[in-house]
């Protein structure tokens, strides 16, 4: 589907207009609800409902992309994790990897924190099992479950084929690290934290530069 009426990605606004970084066929958005300065999202231009439906000859496109990215934040704001919910859980109907630094600086907003391994402080329920992440296993997953979850921390990238409240960011950061400046979802977030997040999105905007 080229786009799909109602979709916040696919509004030319946010398409065009917001784009901090774009290739043919994909841009880098800031959202709504920032964990940290840094935490952005990469999204294809043309409507899908997950990575794992973009199609094979656009994937090297995305790849690169997403390493350039990563290479990038790692270098301005400290290692991200990568987290996509291939529907499962999923916002927005339309695919979209978020890159979230593992680290913040605290200012007077916002405190700091620091993440040494996601895998580990995400408490992962011991009875969701991670498959080693590869595109055909995310299509093979979507196509059996209906849906995925696509997490990377390090070296290391898996799928889960559920999703289990534990899995989400947003969770972790506002009620495990207690984090009152991000909101539990970005559709619930207060006038107080919108100030916050106008701030990490002017600091990511002035130091994210291609
Ligand atoms: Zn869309």
């Amino acid at each position: 589907m080229e786009k799909m009426k109602g979709c916040v990605f696919c509004e030319a606004k946010l398409n065009k207009g917001e784009a901090i970084f774009e290739t043919e066929n994909f841009f880098v958005n800031i959202g709504v609800g920032l964990v940290a300065p840094g935490h952005m999202m990469l999204i294809p231009k043309r409507h899908y409902d997950c990575c794992a439906d973009i199609p094979r000859d656009l994937r090297p496109e995305f790849d690169g992309a997403a390493k350039l990215i990563f290479g990038k934040i790692k270098k301005v704001f400290g290692a991200p994790f990568l987290v996509e919910y291939g529907v499962f859980g999923q916002s927005v109907s339309h695919a979209h990897l978020h890159f979230i630094p593992k680290e913040r600086r605290g200012t007077a907003h916002y405190p700091a924190y620091e993440i040494r391994d996601v895998f580990e402080e995400i408490k992962i329920p011991n009875d969701i099992a991670p498959h080693p992440a590869s595109w055909e296993t995310a299509a093979a997953m979507k196509k059996r479950h209906g849906g995925y979850v696509f997490l990377k921390d390090k070296d290391r990238a898996v799928l889960f084929e559920r999703f289990e409240q534990e899995l989400s960011y947003r969770r972790f950061f506002n009620h495990q690290l207690t984090l009152k400046d991000i909101p539990a979802r970005w559709q619930d977030i207060t006038e107080e934290q919108k100030k916050i997040d106008a701030i990490k999105k002017e600091i990511t905007k002035s130091r994210f530069k291609f």
